[in-house]
């Protein structure tokens, strides 16, 4: 594909046709009301939501796309002015509301670009999107593949969202005479909270513009402002800190739970002393060579208490490693590249999946034992050995500290366990 004809999830350089993945502020990096830059191709409740998160957009610049079919799209060469011809599926990634991963076919190939995604096989929804998947691409194979690599390591083994949410439920009832406080964002954990509502049959407190967003999506009767009706709130994640809840406890017995797959399995030994800090980032690696933490092994297990008030639930929107792994499986990709390049670390998912994809004779199917004596001393950054891509090359440039992934050692960002901006693409600017 010629450079300047298309841009994913990236907003600061001139294309053709941009395109949306979702609406999570790490995708929307540089996109504002005032946008100008040309057409956005989303999926039709990314749409919808559009004046929610960007009141005054210019609604004329969307283009809706049905998810699940494939759409023709003619753009013309930057070079030459000639006619390109491309066809484009947008198939349901299964994360948050609208979130769809993309793929384009042309002259050039195939390229597929998950943004972020989360593969339960076992769901009708994953069922759905790897037959719209395969019947797309009509035996065609991927040469590049774009990979949500968020929790692209043997560590992160998270149970369906099925099982995680009745974790929560569980807890909730486990506190009967408690006000629960559960934490997310301004997008995603619907499902979680609407099997809170139904299994607890309770309405759920969302804060004034979080309701706008669930009215938006249709739920209209599960959610409300009025605390007095429900004990149950969800509150923005980053509101929720342990100081927040000592001062609630003051008041009413209260708990607190974070439904996420980031500290989920993170074992740090002194995590009660890190009071002063927001659940999400309580693992967080501060960067000295003292606050290393470790991942546990790969088992499913129960919810973590993090703190006399507060649980972390693995609930994530986001594929676990075997997850991602499996969809590789099915893809096997000439190339795959991980997408998110500033987050908590990076991981080239070339490491584990160079040997499902062209090349791989290349490549050796990296040991998941984390006790392997062979990989005791393995690097997840020898990956910088295979062909480099721009993430890669921020994390070499990066000079923070390092967490301690079991055997492995992984370079962290020092400022944020919370994944920041930089997703997206300008397709032919990788590889
Ligand atoms: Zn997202």
């Amino acid at each position: 594909m010629q450079k300047g004809l298309i841009s994913i999830d990236r907003w600061s350089e001139k294309s053709q046709a941009y395109f949306l993945t979702h609406l999570h502020a790490d995708h929307t990096e540089g996109l504002s009301p005032h946008w100008s830059g040309g057409p956005i191709f989303c999926s039709p409740i990314s749409a919808r939501l559009f004046p929610c998160k960007f009141p005054g957009f210019d609604l004329s610049l969307l283009r809706v796309l049905e998810v699940g079919r494939t759409h023709p799209l003619s753009l013309s060469s930057p070079t030459n002015g000639s006619e390109v011809q491309i066809l484009v599926t947008p198939i349901d990634a299964h994360h948050c509301p609208g979130a769809v991963m993309y793929l384009f076919r042309g002259e050039f190939g195939c390229v597929l670009y998950t943004g972020d995604f989360r593969w339960e096989l076992k769901s009708e929804r994953a069922k759905l999107a790897k037959k719209t998947l395969l019947d797309a691409l009509q035996g065609d194979k991927v040469n590049n593949l774009y990979l949500d690599n968020t929790y692209c390591h043997p560590s992160f083994s998270f149970p369906p969202r099925e099982v995680a949410a009745q974790q929560v439920v569980d807890i909730i009832t486990q506190h009967p005479n408690h006000e629960i406080v559960v934490g997310i964002d301004t997008l995603g954990k619907e499902g979680l909270l609407l099997h809170i509502s139904q299994a607890l049959s309770t309405k759920i407190w969302v804060w004034p513009e979080r309701l706008q967003t669930m009215h938006l999506l249709g739920f209209d009767n599960i959610f409300t402002t009025k605390t007095s009706l429900t004990r149950v709130r969800a509150v923005p994640r980053y509101s929720l800190t342990f100081e927040t809840l000592e001062a609630l406890n003051t008041i009413h017995p209260t708990i607190g739970i974070m439904p996420s797959g980031l500290p989920w399995g993170l074992k740090s030994p002194k995590v009660d002393d890190t009071f002063g800090t927001s659940l999400e980032n309580c693992c967080e690696c501060k960067g000295s060579a003292t606050s290393r933490i470790q991942l546990e092994t790969n088992q499913i297990q129960p919810p973590r208490k993090l703190h006399r008030y507060a649980y972390s639930v693995p609930y994530s929107e986001h594929s676990c490693f075997t997850e991602i792994e499996e969809f590789v499986k099915i893809i096997k990709p000439s190339v795959v590249t991980g997408i998110v390049s500033s987050s908590f670390y990076y991981i080239n998912p070339r490491h584990y999946f160079g040997y499902l994809c062209g090349f791989g004779h290349l490549f050796h199917k990296p040991c998941r034992n984390f006790r392997c004596e062979k990989a005791k001393n393995a690097e997840v950054n020898q990956c910088q050995s295979f062909p480099r891509c721009r993430s890669s090359n921020k994390l070499k440039e990066r000079k923070e500290g390092s967490i301690k992934f079991a055997s492995f050692s992984v370079r962290s960002s020092r400022l944020s366990a919370i994944r920041k901006g930089k997703c997206g693409v300008k397709i032919m600017e990788i590889d």
